[in-house]
């Protein structure tokens, strides 16, 4: 029994959104061809771990949205947010260098950079990136990387670009931001300084829960490094999610619009409330980070993610999600659903409480991500659970 093999192959006409090959491999007319292209001195596709069409028009799509105005930038994807952070540093660090990394940093970054990097010869000082001079301060001749994450998960405190920047530029370091809580429909580092940005494309920049990825963006020639280390790695966005994510790109202007518009409109209501000890959205005018977001976000949107801390410490905060009953508990967040989830006990459940200090994080912090509800509905579920707390 044979079933043919050899399938489409050059349409004569464009199709609007990319097609979606799930072929492993792809066949050529010459060994020479073969050859030059896994040489990649020849275009073309040969193996789908090595590049894959819709996992690049994705990439591309992204690349264009981080970098609107001088084309100049390339992207590649990845399997994860987190298969994009490890392979990036795996791609441009060696043992003896080190990195300066946000005190509030994701877990699962966090985790990385003490765990399994640290094994491996890398060090990390982790900083206050809302404080330019203390991530100056921490920077030594070993710097290779400032990181950054701009909003910082979930205290939504943002770095000044510009400033990171030049101080990674004065240590000969490269500035790496993820922008995961941003998204370029808020903020575009690159316009800023930064030389490489990075998303769990998981979240917003899919939007829809239901597909999983990573991407990193930069100039080709950091790039090609991090090319060559996915390619050893393996961790390629297979075609169905690529093409998921890249249809979640089509929307993601209107809907992190939106989202920013209730989450501003449900920190400015909730902002007070006698349960609670501290809200955190950079719409506030006495959140830490209200004047960088003013100067680095696109008008009016200042992130869709807030932070919820009911007065009583961990176990209120706790109390405060089981008290829900339209939102849902789950991790994750930039999705079409308002989810929430207890930070301390989810994704900074890495962090003792040294660590969550060093954060900004208290241990009662519930974050909260905005979908695109009805904000109104989101406020009766919030207020009736934060009165259960009394
Ligand atoms: N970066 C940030 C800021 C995140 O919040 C996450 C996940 O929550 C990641 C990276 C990791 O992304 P992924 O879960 O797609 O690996």
């Amino acid at each position: 029994m044979s079933v043919p093999g050899r399938y489409g192959g050059g349409p004569e006409q464009s199709a609007l959104v990319p097609p979606v090959l799930h072929a492993s491999t792809y066949i050529v007319d010459t060994a020479q061809e073969l050859a030059d292209l896994l040489d990649g001195t020849r275009a073309g596709y040969s193996y789908a771990r090595i590049d894959n069409p819709t996992a690049d028009a994705f990439a591309a799509g992204v690349a264009a949205l981080e970098d609107p105005v001088l084309q100049s930038a390339v992207a590649q994807a990845f399997a994860s947010g987190m298969a994009a952070i490890s392979t990036t540093l795996l791609a441009l660090l060696e043992p003896g260098d080190h990195v300066v990394a946000p005190a509030s940093c994701y877990g699962g970054t966090y985790q990385l950079l003490r765990g399994t990097l640290a094994r491996f010869g890398i060090e990390t000082t982790f900083a206050d990136q809302t404080d330019s001079a203390a991530v100056a301060a921490a920077v030594t001749d070993r710097t290779r990387i400032v990181w950054a994450e701009s909003f910082a998960n979930p205290t939504m405190l943002m770095a000044d670009l510009r400033e990171l920047a030049a101080v990674a530029r004065s240590a000969g370091a490269l500035l790496a931001v993820d922008s995961t809580f941003a998204s370029p429909a808020i903020q575009r580092p690159l316009e800023w300084g930064a030389d490489l940005v990075l998303h769990s494309a998981t979240k917003y920049l899919g939007g829809h829960s239901d597909a999983t990825g990573g991407v990193v963006v930069g100039q080709p020639a950091l790039l090609r490094r991090i090319r060559a280390a996915r390619v050893e790695l393996g961790p390629v966005l297979a075609p169905d999610e690529a093409y998921l994510l890249h249809r979640g790109l089509a929307t993601l202007d209107v809907r992190v619009a939106r989202q920013c518009e209730s989450a501003a409109t449900l920190a400015a209501a909730l902002d007070g409330h006698p349960a609670l000890e501290r809200v955190d959205h950079p719409s506030l005018p006495k959140h830490p980070s209200h004047e960088v977001a003013l100067r680095q976000c696109d008008p009016g949107r200042y992130g869709a993610v807030l932070t919820l801390s009911p007065l009583g410490g961990r176990a209120a905060g706790m109390a405060f999600c089981d008290a829900l009953q339209t939102i849902p508990q789950a991790t994750s967040l930039g999705g079409t659903h308002t989810t929430a989830s207890h930070a301390a006990s989810s994704s900074h459940r890495q962090f003792d409480d040294a660590a969550l200090e060093a954060a900004g994080l208290l241990p009662a912090g519930v974050r909260l991500s905005v979908g695109l509800e009805d904000p109104a509905l989101l406020l009766a579920d919030l207020t009736r659970a934060l009165d259960t707390l009394a």
